[in-house]
């Protein structure tokens, strides 16, 4: 047993975690339950979060709606680009995710931008087969991780979000003027999202339905300066992945206009 099954089969035995609907047996996997010891260590967590950051840094703390209207995600680009690619096995009708069985099989990394041909080449390249049949791989597709729902008698379209900064820059402009119209303004919210995972992990590493401490923090690009503790972060340094990983500083990473999330 390794040490990740052995901190699963603690985590059962004593109820730090435990699979959701586990009594029937039509219980989808990605969806796990804190028990006591675990919604204990949880709110530990969330107490040092607060004390140590959103407190500290005097900002804003919100609890945004979980369920987010069509037009926001349309805003957003969530609609068109928060896919991950799909294959299916011609002959067991099994489902992947691209990227991850290539890098599963193959030992190669596929980089997050790369479009369905660049992936279908890989598989044709390195001859990859279903794992469980051994046969043929479908074209890829495109699957959008958010969650559809439908409100009210009218079914209107609506989405569970996929991450919990969405309300934070939905309601930006609400909340600026709340805090009198000062930058830099850091605001923070933590809560439940929703991504529709093609094929989710075992335990709380790749889940469907998870929980996110998120912190976004707005300043003027124009007045650096004025972030008083720039000086105390500027040499520290973040990784960026794009096909590989970099190591940057704060400052260089800003010479550079890179971006990255943190969540
Ligand atoms: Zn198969």
């Amino acid at each position: 047993m390794n040490t990740y099954d052995e901190i699963i089969q603690l985590a059962l035995e004593r109820g730090f975690y435990f699979p959701s609907s586990e009594l029937y047996s039509d219980a989808n996997a990605g969806f796990w339950e804190y028990g006591p010891n675990g919604v204990r260590m949880k709110n530990k967590f969330l107490e040092l979060w607060r004390r140590e950051l959103v407190r500290r840094d005097n900002m804003l703390e919100i609890d945004g709606s979980q369920i987010m209207s069509k037009n926001v995600f349309m805003a957003s680009g969530h609609l068109t680009n928060f896919t991950d690619p799909i294959v299916k096995c011609k002959k067991c009708s099994s489902s992947f995710r691209a990227d991850k069985l290539i890098q599963e099989v193959a030992k190669i990394e596929v980089p997050e931008r790369l479009e369905n041909e660049g992936v279908d080449d890989i598989i044709l390249q390195n001859n990859i087969k279903c794992p469980l049949c051994k046969g043929e791989i479908s074209k890829s597709e495109r699957f959008n991780m958010m969650f559809k729902i439908e409100i009210g008698p009218n079914r209107d379209e609506a989405y569970l979000r996929p991450e919990t900064c969405q309300s934070i820059f939905v309601d930006f402009s609400r909340l600026f003027k709340v805090s009198r119209g000062k930058l830099p303004l850091g605001i923070a919210q933590v809560g439940k999202s929703f991504r529709n995972e093609i094929s989710p992990r075992q335990g709380l590493l790749r889940l469907r339905e998870f929980y996110q401490a998120e912190i976004e923090v707005f300043c003027n690009p124009a007045k650096l300066n004025d972030l008083n503790k720039y000086d105390e972060i500027k040499n520290t340094l973040l990784r960026f992945y794009d096909t590989r990983i970099v190591e940057l500083s704060v400052e260089e990473a800003l010479e550079q206009k890179r971006s990255c999330q943190i969540s």
